[in-house]
C-alpha cells in the first residue's frame, strides 16, 4: 500500500477500528467474577471481528451513494446503487424474501445507507444493527427478512466499489482472489419422492453438469414420518450404490429428534457420506450439539443464524463442525467471510449456503474464491431462465462440476440493461 493511500484509509477508519459492536465481549466476560475470556472464543472473536473488505484496494476519495433503489421485474427484484458521481452497482436480490420484506427495504433499510460512504459499508451495517434509536427505527426487526435487504443493498456496493476500481470483488474481500475454478455439488430440492425417482434424478443432473458431489434431502422438514423415516432408510445406502464415486452430502432441514439424527448419521457414516446439514431443528443448539458430539461424520449447520453471536457461541460449542452462513440471511458476503474467518481460526471448513436463486450460487462462488477454508464443494441447483444475465467467459452451466470465477470488474455479472430499465421502481 503506498504511504498516501495508508494515511488515507487510517485517518478515515480511526486508529484500531474493528467491527465488532455486534459481538459484545461483555456477553463472554463476567467483570463480577473476573472470568476470563476462554482462548478457543478469544480466537474466534478476534477473527470475526476484523473487517472482510480490504481498505487498501479501496478508492482513495469518499464514495458517497446518491442512491439506492428497488427495482422488480417479473418475479427477480434487482437492488442498484449509485454514488454522486453517476457510476453504480446492481445486485439481484434474494425474491423469496423480498416480495415479502419490500416496505422494510424502502422505508426503513435503504435511506440509512443513502449519503454514506460505500467504502466504509461494513461500519455501516454494524451501524445499522444498532439503530432502535433512530428514525425510522430498525429496533425488533432482527431477521432473516432484515438481514436479506441488507446483503442485497451490500452485495450491490461492492459491484459499485469494484468497478470504481476496476477489480472484480474477489481482489477486495477476504484473502484476497485465491481460487480461479470452484466445485459445485448438484443439490435437489425434491423430498417425498420415491428413492429410485431422486435417484434418476441425479444421474440426469450429475450428467448434464458433471458433478463430482451432490445433495439430498431427508425427513419430512422440521419433522419426520413412518413414510418419510422409511424413505431415509431406504435412500442413505441406494444413494451410496447409485453413485459409488461421488461425494455424497445429507439436509434433513431439521427434521428429526436426537436418537433418529444419530441413526441417521450412523448410517450414513457406513456408507461413507461426507457432511449432514440440519440434522435437528436449527434452533434447538443443544439438539444439534449432541448429535455432532454423538456422530463421527460432519455436521453442517448455519444457514438459518442470521446472528453474529449465535454463530459464534454455535462454533464455540462445538453446536456443528461445518459452518454455512447464508450469503442473503446472514446479512451480505462480508460478514459471512467474518464467519468463515472464525471458523478458520478454530479449523473450521466453511461452505456457504445460497438461498432464493438469482445469482445466489454465483455470489457463493466468488466467497469461496476468496476465503482459505472453503469446503471442496459448494451448492449448485441450477438457474432462473428469467434472469438475463451473463459474464463473459463464464459458463453458469457448470462444465466437469467446476464454475469459473468471474474475473471482471465489480461482481462481474452483466445484466440486460433492457431488463434493468423495463424494471417497476419498488417506492414508498
Ligand atoms: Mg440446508
Amino acid at each position: 500500500m503506498d504511504r498516501r493511500h495508508f494515511l488515507s484509509v487510517t485517518s478515515l477508519m480511526g486508529a484500531g477500528w474493528v467491527l465488532s459492536p455486534e459481538i459484545n465481549r461483555d456477553h463472554y466476560e463476567d467483570s463480577k467474577s473476573g472470568y476470563s475470556l476462554p482462548e478457543r472464543a478469544q480466537k474466534l472473536l478476534d477473527a470475526a471481528s476484523k473487517p472482510a473488505i480490504k481498505q487498501d484496494v479501496l478508492p482513495l476519495n469518499p464514495v458517497i451513494l446518491e442512491s439506492v433503489e428497488l427495482l422488480k421485474h417479473g418475479r427477480q427484484f434487482l437492488v442498484r446503487v449509485r454514488n454522486n458521481e453517476g457510476a453504480e452497482g446492481i445486485a439481484v436480490s434474494n425474491h423469496l424474501i423480498l416480495r415479502y420484506s419490500q416496505s422494510l427495504f424502502v422505508e426503513t433499510i435503504a435511506p440509512f445507507f443513502e449519503s454514506t460512504d460505500a467504502r466504509l459499508v461494513e461500519k455501516t451495517i454494524d451501524d445499522l444493527y444498532r439503530s432502535s434509536y433512530l428514525t425510522p427505527s430498525t429496533y425488533k426487526w432482527q431477521g432473516i427478512q432484515f438481514w436479506s435487504c441488507i446483503a442485497s443493498i451490500e452485495l450491490a456496493i461492492l459491484d459499485l466499489l469494484g468497478k470504481l476500481v476496476e477489480k472484480n470483488i474477489t481482489h477486495i474481500l477476504g484473502n484476497g482472489r485465491i481460487q480461479e475454478e470452484i466445485g459445485v455439488y448438484r443439490a435437489s430440492g425434491n423430498r417425498g419422492n420415491a428413492p429410485e425417482e431422486e435417484v434418476d434424478f441425479f444421474r440426469e443432473q450429475v450428467e448434464a453438469i458433471g458433478a463430482k458431489a451432490i445433495k439430498y434431502r431427508l425427513g419430512a422438514r422440521m419433522h419426520y414420518t413412518d413414510d418419510s423415516t422409511k424413505r431415509d432408510r431406504a435412500l442413505i445406502p441406494l444413494m451410496r450404490e447409485s453413485f459409488p464415486d461421488l461425494t455424497l452430502y445429507s439436509d434433513a432441514n431439521g427434521s428429526y429428534d436426537i436418537q433418529t439424527a444419530i441413526e441417521m448419521g450412523r448410517l450414513q457414516e457406513e456408507y461413507e457420506y461426507a457432511f449432514f446439514e440440519e440434522p435437528c431443528p436449527f434452533d434447538h443448539y443443544d439438539e444439534t450439539r449432541k448429535v455432532t458430539k454423538a456422530l463421527d461424520m460432519i455436521v453442517a449447520g448455519g444457514e438459518q443464524e442470521f446472528s453474529m453471536r449465535q454463530f459464534i457461541w454455535q462454533m464455540d460449542h462445538n453446536v456443528i463442525d461445518l459452518v454455512q452462513p447464508d450469503i442473503f440471511y446472514f446479512g451480505g458476503l462480508s460478514r459471512s467471510i467474518r464467519i468463515a474467518r472464525a471458523a478458520e481460526s478454530i479449523g473450521m471448513t466453511c461452505t456457504p449456503h445460497i438461498s432464493g436463486a438469482g445469482l445466489g450460487f454465483l455470489y457463493a462462488v466468488l466467497m469461496a474464491a476468496c476465503i482459505p477454508n472453503a469446503g471442496p464443494y459448494h451448492e449448485y441447483k441450477g438457474v432462473d431462465q428469467d434472469l438475463p444475465a451473463e459474464s463473459p467467459g463464464i459458463s453458469f452451466i457448470p462444465q466437469n462440476g467446476i464454475i469459473r470465477v468471474p474475473s471482471e470488474a465489480g461482481i462481474g455479472v452483466q445484466i440486460d440493461p433492457d431488463f434493468v430499465s423495463a424494471a417497476q421502481h419498488i417506492v414508498k
